[in-house]
Parts: C-alpha cells; sequence; structure tokens
C-alpha cells in the first residue's frame, strides 16, 4: 500500500493543534487505500505545542515530530519534513485548519490520474486586510513577468507531491528558500484546484505586513537578476542623458557665453541621480547579501528532539 506523509509546519499552535490532529485523523480515517504518517515540525514554539505534538506521538504510531532548537521559519520547517519523509507522497498543510484536509481526496485522485503534484490555491482572499491583498497581487503580477518561474497568485504551499518532485525540492539545498518558486522551478505537472478562503480556526497569522514585505522581496531576489539589470539599464540611460546635456551646456555656453543660476535644475539632477546611486548600491546590495548567507553554508535547521528513525516513540537528540 502506498504510503502519504503529512507534513504540517507549527509554530505557537497549541490553540488548534488538536482540533487539527482530530480531524485530520478523522478525514483520513475514511480513506483506506494508502497508508499515512503524520511528521508535525515544531518550529521552535514557545508555547507548549510541542507537548501537545508529543501526546499525540504516545498514542498513535503513525505521528513522528521534529522540534527545531529555535524559530527557523516555515519554510526551514518544511523542508526539515520533506527532507525526513519517506512515503510515496507528501502533503504539506497549515496547522490552523486554514487548509481543507478534506481536499486530500481530490489531490490523491489527480496523482493517481498521472499528475506529479496537485497543488491548492485560494480562489478568493475573503477576509484579508485589502490592503494586504492589493500589494500581494502586485507581487505576483512583478514577479511573474521578471522571473523565470511562474507563480500563481492565491497559491500556498497546501499541495501533495510524488516521490519525484519531493527528491528535486529536497536537492535543492539552498538556504534562504522561497518554496512557491522553487516548486514552481523545478517543473513537473502541476494540477491546480482551488478552494474557498477560510478564517484562521485560533490562534493568530505569523505574518506582518513587514514580514511579507521582506518576504517579497526575497521572493523577487531568489528567482531573478532582473533588479540587477535595471540598475544597469537606469545607469546607462542616466550616463546617455547626462553626455547629451553636457554638449548641450558646452555649446550654450561657447555661442552665449557662461550664464550663472540654474539651481533649480542643478540640484534637481544631483538628487535624481543620487537616489539612482543609492538605489542600484541597494540592489546590489542585496543579492550581496544572500551570497553571504549561501556560502556560509549554515543548517537550514536544527533538531533539538525528534522521534523519528526510532519505534519506542522516544526523544532523540541531534542535529540534521
Ligand atoms: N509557521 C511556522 N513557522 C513560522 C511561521 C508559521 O511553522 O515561523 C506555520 C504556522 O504554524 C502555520 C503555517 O506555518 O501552520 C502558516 O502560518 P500562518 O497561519 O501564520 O500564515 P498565514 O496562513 O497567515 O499565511
Ligand atoms: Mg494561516
Amino acid at each position: 500500500m502506498k504510503r502519504v506523509d503529512i507534513i504540517v509546519p507549527c509554530y505557537n499552535e497549541s490553540e488548534v493543534i488538536t482540533m487539527f490532529y482530530e480531524n485530520a485523523d478523522k478525514v483520513l480515517s475514511e480513506i483506506t487505500s494508502y497508508k499515512f504518517e503524520f511528521i508535525f515540525i515544531d518550529d521552535g514554539s514557545s508555547d507548549d505545542t510541542i507537548d501537545k505534538i508529543k501526546g499525540f506521538a504516545k498514542k498513535d504510531k503513525r505521528v513522528k515530530y521534529i522540534s527545531f532548537s529555535r524559530n527557523f521559519g516555515k519554510e526551514a520547517a518544511m523542508y526539515a519534513g520533506m527532507k525526513n519523509s519517506g512515503g510515496d507522497y507528501v502533503l504539506i498543510i497549515d496547522a490552523d485548519m486554514q487548509h481543507p484536509i478534506e481536499l486530500i481526496h481530490d489531490m490523491l485522485s489527480a496523482v493517481e490520474e498521472g499528475y506529479d503534484c496537485c497543488a491548492a490555491f485560494r480562489a478568493t482572499r475573503k477576509g484579508d486586510p485589502l490592503l494586504r491583498t492589493f500589494f500581494t497581487r502586485q507581487f505576483y503580477k512583478f514577479t511573474n513577468k521578471i522571473s523565470d518561474v511562474n507563480m500563481p497568485d492565491g497559491a500556498g504551499d497546501f499541495r501533495l507531491m510524488n516521490r519525484n518532485m519531493i527528491n528535486a525540492v529536497v536537492a535543492m539545498s539552498e538556504v534562504q528558500r522561497f518554496s512557491k518558486g522553487i516548486f514552481s522551478w523545478v517543473g513537473f505537472r502541476t494540477k491546480w484546484i482551488n478552494f474557498e478562503n477560510i478564517e484562521r480556526a485560533a490562534g493568530q497569522t505569523k505574518w506582518s505586513f513587514w514580514k511579507l514585505f521582506m518576504y517579497a522581496i526575497d521572493g523577487i531576489t531568489a528567482f531573478s537578476t532582473a533588479p540587477l539589470r535595471f540598475a544597469s539599464v537606469v545607469g546607462s540611460f542616466v550616463s546617455l542623458s547626462a553626455f547629451v546635456f553636457l554638449i548641450y551646456i558646452i555649446i550654450k555656453t561657447l555661442i552665449f557665453g557662461p550664464d550663472v543660476g540654474g539651481y533649480a535644475s542643478t540640484i534637481t539632477v544631483i538628487l535624481f541621480i543620487g537616489g539612482i546611486i543609492i538605489l542600484s548600491c541597494g540592489i546590489l546590495g542585496e543579492y550581496v547579501a544572500k551570497i553571504y548567507m549561501e556560502v556560509k553554508n549554515r543548517p537550514i535547521y536544527i533538531t533539538k528532539t525528534s522521534n523519528i528513525g526510532e519505534s519506542s516513540g522516544e526523544d532523540k537528540d541531534g542535529d540534521n
């Protein structure tokens, strides 16, 4: 019988984790043609999320967990789950009940049909703040235009993938991960299904506007070098204009003699060029920082405790 691993990244989800587990258990018990296993990733929660997960593991042999030494972010949590999964299929799902696990029926039929992956996207952003929705839309439009990956708006990480695709995703071992881009970059055939946006069952979102903004910049710089080219193009354009202007001034001075004044135009040009220089340095800096972080080659996550690879369900220490 084929096995499906359910990967659940959890960060301070104490309020919903039991509800999630019980509901998932109920839905999955109706499917008899597959075996299931849970891999809960406790992403350095400061509440008692891990204790609750250990509670599930005590009663249920299918429950595996990895607990991080600190908060490494959802990207790291998903990576840890995929890396430690051995199932034929892997489902990535949020712990907050925003991803209806019932969709697993459709997802399984899609992969049986021959798709490598079945991903769910939110058809609406009902319940999201308007400003956030607006900026997210613009981000997807912009990123899809300038990068070589295509990320549909509303696509989250809620998806079922087969072993081939999982192996490809895990093989991309970059430290600064942007899964939405990685899933698209590796290729494979993906079936898209949509679902209605559901509000969080309890607890609160870990995403502030600022965090999302930073995430957007990471997404753009991870899959495109177009901003660097933008700096070169704007730089060339400004230099060329400056050169034309210079010739104009020389000729004008030769014919009409020097004129004083022109404060407004001078200051405008200086500020404009200054702005472009700073912007270009900033863009360059983004990429240099990325190179810096990658060459350090630090682990993507560090495990504090885990019950993977043991049968008794007791703790094991070690890192990845
Ligand atoms: N999450 C995580 N590490 C983090 C932030 C979030 O593992 O640093 C998990 C979180 O527990 C949840 C999922 O990622 O299961 C989605 O997070 P959240 O609901 O905060 O994001 P949103 O649904 O608002 O995009
Ligand atoms: Mg959520």
